[in-house]
């Protein structure tokens, strides 16, 4: 699970905000806390996206104890611009991945490069402002819909929360809702579903547009049709702002038309390549693969089974 970290670079917003009292003490306190041990350098430079936003691994070790590695001397690289997917079992280690990418934590050996830059050596807050992340379990506040969109951009008029909340799909659930855009959710506000929060998280993030992101599981609570429609509309926008994207994914069929697919086991690398290629090897990919198709079958109708040429 990807908890708490969407927030971290809207810190500074969130004191500004926090006059108007619009947050949670304690989610403060959590959003505080996650953040400690993560220290900048001194006169660390601002990240420059010279390249159009490269990242790579380069023998990256990383666990949650010294004694025991999640994440085991991972290399590979992925290229600007371009739609990457990181698959693999539960528990190998993909979300501690994008974790490490936000420098949420700090890897053990190896480091990770952003555009030829470490980004331990760059400042934070400009690497946190270059990516945008939906997590797992987006973090709604204690406040409107349209707040809870605008924390990806403070600045951001109302013409442009709406334009967000159209394109992830959710604009016509809100406007469903009693006061519209103006409708306090979160713990003591409107409780809202699994699949509307992402669509939500979703909305936060294309607002941000940040150069980087990173989508953890941000479509699974959402009806196949839902997922199709939003997917689409998210592919859309990053292919024409040419965005480096980062999807962690269970299922496949959200994924496959990924420029490439890295297939994580245990904490390594075991393969990479596109669809095309990852079924041709007929390795752990292919298995995962087919072993899903193989369930929407027996689960019903399936419309579109073909497997991408
Ligand atoms: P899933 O697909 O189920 O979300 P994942 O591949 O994203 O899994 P991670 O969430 O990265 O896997 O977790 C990798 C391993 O690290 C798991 O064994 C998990 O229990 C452990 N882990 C995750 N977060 C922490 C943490 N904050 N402290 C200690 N261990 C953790």
């Amino acid at each position: 699970v990807f908890q708490l970290s969407v927030p971290l670079n809207f810190l500074g917003s969130v004191y500004r905000e926090l006059r108007q009292s619009l947050l949670d003490m304690e989610t403060l306190f959590n959003l505080q806390k996650v953040n400690v041990s993560i220290k900048e350098k001194p006169n660390a430079p601002p990240l420059q996206l010279t390249k159009g936003g490269e990242i790579r691994f380069e023998n990256v070790t990383f666990g949650y104890r010294e004694d025991s590695p999640i994440l085991k001397n991972l290399s590979f690289t992925i290229p600007a611009g371009k739609k990457v997917a990181i698959v693999g079992p539960s528990g190998c280690g993909k979300s501690t991945l994008l974790r490490l990418l936000f420098r949420s934590y700090d890897v053990q050996s190896g480091r990770i490069l952003i555009d030829d830059q470490d980004i331990r050596d760059v400042q934070l807050e400009s690497l946190r402002r270059a990516i945008g992340v939906v997590p797992q379990d987006t973090p709604l506040f204690n406040d409107t819909v349209e707040h809870n969109i605008r924390y990806g951009n403070l600045d951001a008029p109302h013409s442009q929360v709406i334009a967000a909340a159209k394109r992830a799909h959710i604009h016509e659930v809100i406007e469903g809702f009693a006061d519209g855009y103006q409708t306090k959710v979160g713990e003591r506000g409107l409780m809202i579903s699994g699949g509307e929060k992402q669509r939500l998280a979703v909305s936060r993030v294309l607002l941000k547009d940040p150069p980087l992101l990173f989508f953890d599981e941000a479509t699974s609570a959402l009806d196949t049709h839902t997922e199709q429609a939003l997917m689409a509309n998210i592919n859309s926008i990053l292919r024409e702002k040419a965005r480096t994207s980062v999807f962690v994914a269970h299922r496949l069929r959200t994924i496959y038309d990924a420029d490439l697919i890295i297939v994580l086991k245990e904490g390594r690398v075991v393969e990479q390549g596109s669809h095309r290629e990852l079924m041709e090897r007929a390795g752990l990919y292919a298995e995962l693969w087919m072993a899903q198709e193989m369930l929407m079958q027996e689960d019903g109708p399936l419309k579109e089974t073909k497997e991408e040429g």
